[in-house]
């Protein structure tokens, strides 16, 4: 007897060894293996089922509809608990009627592996001591296969971890790769569920499941993830893998098993490396964008100075920076303010906002701020600062050289947060490579006008009234010239003072302006002398203006005078072209004439 047995399990276990030598894939090995215990041990049926993580699962390949599809954990430790072997037969509390004889296999580590299930014939003989030893030899083999299995799923696995990783070599783009990711651990995963929570902002990823990784709300083992970059557990379901660069870490990667078993250490290295795939592509596309964004930037500042450079005036100089401003931050409105004797003047290339009464409320928040602290600012909402404001995002540089505060730069839009970190800084450097600029192009505007100013009377020099005439000269149509002259002027000095007489001929200096307005040009002459030309003006023009002012002249001067004028126009006529020297020679002239006849008058030249 016991020789026939042997002889049995040794034909069993050949069998085995064929299997497991055999080409068949895994399914259908574990079916093959059915095959052959159905005939080994010559039962009607046989049923198996495998343990698959949740429950113990029928495979699939049983005739019979209505056997349970599964088992649960318990019912099997119910049934198991005295043997790994039970006989039904024999019991009144069947599972089901096709189930005669059941066996439980377990794993090397001790952890339930599947059960299987006879259905005897008709005329059975129970053979109990064989089946001892089929037990032994199923479970060394379910064991084995079991091992080649998690060898091959491991090799699946680094198959995938593989493609991942060849691809995070090969694109520079984060959301495919992203997305493949996903993808891969939905793949050799099935069951659980996947969440890629991220600590920067990154819009439209569309359908993958990806989110924000909320500081506020995360769940302590997330944040202890986030914070250590180390993988954490939350309540053996929700595995929590850091998403690592080497420079820091960019959110977490989020595995729920569903109330699935204890994730394995396989499993678990499996996500780890994933998600520092992940982590190690989204800091490469970040630095790349960060470099992309620094190499615009400063070919931007470098554009910017260069043309600044180049722009003598002041209001180009400006408008250029203002133009480069709102194209690159997208500004609704950019304000310029310069220091003049410890007052902030709005420069005129400033948006019209700011001469408004609700800008001037933005230029002093911003003005107490800078002249106190001497730094910039940068507020993403103006709400509590400056309620009901029309805008919300501000941002405001103080232009510096050397220690000296020259003025401010201030850019709004109205959206709160519309601004962000990179732009404030990129307008520090436009503002801090512009203010050179900007000073020379005031302090050269400042000296040209002294130039070409009489300091006196604030009227313009005659040497550029003199280079205005030879331009008109050469370009206009027409113009005329006054020469005027304060009558009896020695007698004014004599009985009030130099003082005194200075202060007539500011007086007379302002009534003339006032009368030109913007049509002409007036300068000092000499002493008490003054002129004005007016281009492409008419002779009816210069002498109504000319008669105006020396009727009116008296109103307008204290100690009261009276001024004589002589007056000449030019016209273009073929290709002569009136001199400076001649034109001023008959309006000296003519003013001879009004002086020798009675002075207070206009006289008219030819
Ligand atoms: P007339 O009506 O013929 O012009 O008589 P006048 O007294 O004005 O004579 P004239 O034009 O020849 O003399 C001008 C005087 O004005 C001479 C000079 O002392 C004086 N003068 C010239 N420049 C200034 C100045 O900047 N300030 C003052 N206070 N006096 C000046
Ligand atoms: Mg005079
Ligand atoms: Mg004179």
């Amino acid at each position: 007897m016991k020789i026939a047995k042997q002889k049995e399990i040794i034909k069993y276990k050949a069998s085995l060894f064929d299997l497991i030598h055999g080409n068949e894939c895994k399914n259908n090995k574990v079916l093959s293996w059915l095959r052959v215990v159905k005939s080994f041990l010559d039962v009607e049926d046989v049923y198996y089922y495998y343990n698959d993580n949740y429950y113990f699962r029928l495979m699939e390949d049983s005739s019979y509809t209505d056997l349970p599809k599964e088992i649960t954990y318990e019912k099997a430790e119910n049934l198991f608990s005295d043997s790994m072997l039970i006989d039904f037969t024999t019991s009144s509390s069947k599972i089901h009627p096709f189930f005669d004889y059941g066996f439980l296999f377990k794993t090397k580590e001790k952890s339930p592996q599947g059960i299987l299930w006879l259905k005897f014939k008709e005329d059975l003989l129970l053979r109990e001591d064989v089946l001892q030893d089929f037990w032994e030899e199923s479970c060394r083999f379910l064991q084995f296969f079991m091992q080649m299995k998690t060898i091959k799923d491991d090799e699946h696995r680094y198959r995938e971890l593989f493609n991942v990783t060849e691809m995070f070599h090969s694109t520079r783009e984060v959301q495919k790769l992203l997305s493949h990711i996903i993808v891969t651990l939905e793949r050799v995963f099935p069951k659980y569920v996947f969440h890629l929570l991220l600590s920067n902002d990154y819009d439209d990823y569309a359908n993958l499941p990806i989110g924000n990784f909320d500081f506020n709300q995360a769940v302590p083992k997330a944040m202890k993830a986030f914070v250590n970059g180390s993988m954490e557990v939350d309540e053996g379901s929700v595995l929590y893998a850091p998403l690592r660069g080497k420079q820091g870490v960019y959110g977490v990667l989020e595995v729920d098993s569903q109330g699935g078993p204890n994730f394995s250490s396989q499993q678990v290295e499996f996500i780890r490396l994933l998600a520092y795939t992940a982590g190690s592509a989204l800091e490469n596309a970040k630095l790349y964008e960060q470099s992309r964004r620094l190499i615009t930037d400063l070919q931007l500042i470098n554009e910017t100075s260069h043309q600044l450079n180049m722009n003598s005036k002041m209001s180009e100089t400006l408008s250029l920076l203002k133009k480069q401003i709102k194209h690159s931050f997208r500004a609704s409105v950019v304000g310029f303010t310069f220091l003049e004797k410890d007052e902030f003047e709005i420069l005129s290339t400033s948006s019209p906002f700011f001469f408004t009464s609700e800008g001037e409320k933005y230029i002093s928040f911003v003005r107490n701020r800078i002249q106190k602290e001497k730094d910039s600012i940068f507020i993403g909402d103006m709400m509590d600062k400056l309620c009901n404001g029309s805008y919300r995002s501000l941002m405001a540089v103080p232009m510096i050289q050397g220690d000296t505060l020259k003025g401010f730069c201030i850019v709004l839009h109205e959206l709160p947060y519309s601004f962000s970190f990179d732009m404030y800084k990129l307008l520090q450097s436009f503002i801090h490579h512009s203010t050179l600029a900007i000073t020379n192009a005031m302090l050269r505007e400042k000296l040209e006008k002294l130039v070409i100013t009489d300091q006196m009377t604030n009227l313009y020099a005659r040497h550029y009234l003199d280079e205005k005439m030879e331009s008109s000269l050469s370009e206009d149509r027409c113009g005329v010239f006054l020469l005027i002259d304060i009558d009896d002027f020695k007698s004014i000095n004599d009985s009030y003072g130099h003082q005194v007489g200075d202060e007539v001929i500011i007086q007379v200096s302002n009534h003339i302006k006032n009368a030109v307005g913007d049509k002409g040009s007036v300068a000092r002459w000499g002493g008490e002398e003054l002129a004005v030309y007016f281009p492409n003006k008419s002779i009816e023009t210069g002498k109504q203006i000319a008669e105006r002012v020396v009727e009116t002249a008296p109103d307008n001067s204290n100690p009261k005078v009276t001024l004589s004028c002589g007056v000449t126009s030019w016209k273009l006529a073929g290709d002569n072209r009136e001199t400076i020297k001649e034109l001023v020679r008959r309006a000296d002239q003519a003013l001879y004439f009004a002086k020798n006849n009675g002075k207070n008058q206009v006289v008219m030249g030819n």
